[in-house]
C-alpha cells in the first residue's frame, strides 16, 4: 500500500534489477528565487530549475552582471547604491546605515 502523501505525485515505472517494474516519482520544480531584503521575485534568474540543471545553462542565462544580481531586487540594489554613495562623500558613517543594509555596503566599499 503507497503512503497516502504519495498518491497524488506523478509516477514512472522502469525496470529494476531482476524484471521486477520499479516505481518512481518524478521530482517537483523548486520555488522561484527571492531577493535577500524584501524577498520579492528576482528578475534574469531560471525559475523551477534545479541546481544541477541551472549548472548546465550558459554563464549568462543563470544570473545578470549588475551589482549584487542573483541576490537582491532592483529595488533594494538602488537603495544599497545610494547609501554606498553617501558614505563615500562623507554624508553618512557606516554606522548611521540602516543594519540590514550594512552588510552589503561594506561588500562594495571593500571592492
Ligand atoms: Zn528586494
Amino acid at each position: 500500500m503507497p503512503k497516502r502523501s504519495d498518491r497524488n505525485k506523478k509516477t514512472k515505472f522502469r525496470k529494476g534489477g531482476q524484471e521486477k517494474s520499479k516505481r518512481v516519482f518524478e521530482k517537483g520544480k523548486t520555488k522561484k528565487h527571492s531577493c535577500a531584503l524584501c524577498e520579492g521575485m528576482l528578475h534574469g534568474v531560471p525559475h523551477s530549475k534545479r541546481p544541477a540543471e541551472v549548472k548546465k545553462l550558459a554563464k549568462t542565462k543563470r544570473r545578470p552582471t549588475a551589482l549584487f544580481a542573483g541576490i537582491l531586487c532592483t529595488k533594494c540594489r538602488s537603495l544599497v547604491a545610494t547609501e554606498v554613495a553617501k558614505v563615500e562623500a562623507k554624508v553618512k558613517t557606516i554606522d548611521d546605515v540602516e543594519l540590514r543594509l550594512q552588510k552589503y555596503v561594506k561588500q562594495v566599499k571593500v571592492k
